[in-house]
């Protein structure tokens, strides 16, 4: 099986391997066969398509495995991008190797790495967070669970929840700088780059934006010491009202931190005070 990643946005991104594959290739697994056959369209590929998303994949993957066990070559494409990066493909490509079937990747565009090379932040170590949760609190806590990790942090994100997830990054992760990436490879491709809260204020009064988005967040720096000081006032304030539990629980929600560790912190604080 072919792994092959697609244009994120201008038609045009797309490699020669990539359409010499595509062309010889007995079928193409696409999520959407409309989004795939008006690419194909434009590069002249009239190979048959076959879909597989996640709604039919269990049904699918044994009758493509089947297909491939018979000699057929198959391609696996996304909608947009490469596969299995925040699309399906994973479990596909891990039935191949159980099954013993070849898999090649066909490296292309990944919105995750056009971001991260143009938000000018740090490139040589970066974790890809993909979807943040909906919710606020589980987004909170998902954030929490990356604050320490000394790296660049990529997100994918939908317009609609961006002003509320720069907020949540902001009130977890503290003012680091970070860069929303939108549009990219695309005619009207914009990076705006700032302090979290700053990002987050501006998405708020301006509005959702056009297109899709890619948001890219600094390594912790002078901002995670000030941070830990801030646990610190948030756990002596709580224990000033609460019990050591209540306090900690109170301040994890609030930091979006690991409760584990704000509680081990709280009863270091309150042995210190000799509560
Ligand atoms: N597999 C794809 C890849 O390799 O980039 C990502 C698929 S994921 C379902 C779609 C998300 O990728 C969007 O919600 C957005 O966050 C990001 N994305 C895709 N195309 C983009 C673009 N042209 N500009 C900015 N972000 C994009």
């Amino acid at each position: 099986m072919y792994v092959v990643a697609t244009p994120i946005g201008n038609a045009a991104d797309i490699t020669l391997r990539a359409l010499d594959t595509l062309k010889r290739a007995d079928a193409i697994a696409c999520e959407d066969t409309r989004v795939t056959s008006k690419l194909m369209g434009i590069h002249g590929v009239a190979t048959p398509l076959v879909s597989y998303h996640e709604h039919n994949a269990a049904k699918m993957r044994p009758v493509l495995i089947g297909r491939m066990q018979a000699g057929e070559t198959i391609a696996l494409v996304s909608d947009a991008g490469t596969p299995l990066v925040s699309d399906p493909g994973y479990k596909l490509v891990r039935a191949c190797v159980e099954a013993g079937v070849p898999v090649t990747a066909l490296p292309g565009p990944s919105a995750a790495l056009a971001g991260l090379v143009l938000s000018g932040l740090p490139s040589d170590r970066f974790l890809f967070a993909g979807f943040l949760p909906n919710k606020s609190a589980a987004r909170r806590t998902s954030l929490g669970e990356l604050t320490a990790v000394p790296a660049t942090l990529v997100f994918y994100e939908s317009p609609q929840r961006l002003a509320e997830s720069l907020a949540d990054m902001a009130a977890v992760l503290g003012p680091r700088e970070a860069a929303v990436a939108r549009e990219l490879t695309k005619l009207y491709e914009e990076v705006r780059r700032g302090p979290l809260p700053d990002l987050a204020a501006h998405y708020d009064s301006a509005g959702p934006p056009k297109g899709e988005v890619v948001v890219v967040v600094a390594p912790p720096g002078a901002e995670a010491e000030a941070q830990a000081v801030d646990v610190d006032s948030a756990l002596r304030d709580a224990l000033s009202r609460l019990s050591v539990r209540d306090a900690a629980a109170e301040v994890a929600l609030m930091t979006g931190r690991p409760k584990r560790d704000v509680y081990a912190r709280a009863l270091e604080l309150s042995r210190e005070d000799g509560r």
